[in-house]
């Protein structure tokens, strides 16, 4: 029982440590053309979009703009954007921020016959808005979305074609 104890008390000691340094030593490693978080690899966006990630190399967000429909398609995929992530959420609301003001654009839920995803079960989410045809880059933010049984708040983004 001594043992035990005298074995427990370092190593609990340097787990405490080890919790109090953790974020920030949470360094990210990487060359300048890795997306953040990569681990040093590169990310590739399925349908050519732009990769936005979600919580440490977690989950992907890729963002397709179809300029000549005015039409945002987000995908949810997984760490490395290889696999497609189904979500239970009906919308995703992703606010814009062009020429200083506020756009917000509620993605709706887009079923699809071939893979069998439903709304309440999918991965695909779609917005239409006019001014999407005019406005290739912008940075925004999802305020919050849950994926997997995690929720995600504050969602960085920046589209950028
Ligand atoms: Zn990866």
């Amino acid at each position: 029982m001594i043992f035990i104890i005298n074995v427990m008390k370092p190593f609990l000691f340097s787990l405490a440590l080890l919790v109090l340094i953790a974020p920030a030593g949470c360094k990210r490693v990487g060359n300048a053309g890795d997306s953040p978080g990569s681990g040093g690899h590169v990310h590739t966006a399925p349908h050519g979009g732009t990769l936005v990630e979600v919580g440490n190399h977690a989950y992907n967000l890729e963002l397709v703009r179809d300029g000549v429909a005015g039409r945002l398609t987000v995908y949810v995929l997984d760490g490395h954007a290889e696999n497609f992530v189904r979500i239970a959420a009906p919308s995703i609301v992703l606010v814009a921020f062009v020429g200083g003001e506020r756009r917000p654009l509620s993605l709706k839920a887009v079923a699809n016959p071939a893979t069998g995803e439903t709304i309440g079960n999918t991965a695909q989410f779609e917005a239409e808005a006019a001014w999407l045809k005019s406005t290739a880059e912008f940075p925004g933010q999802i305020e919050s979305l849950a994926i997997g049984g995690t929720t995600f708040q504050g969602i960085a983004l920046y589209l950028r074609k």
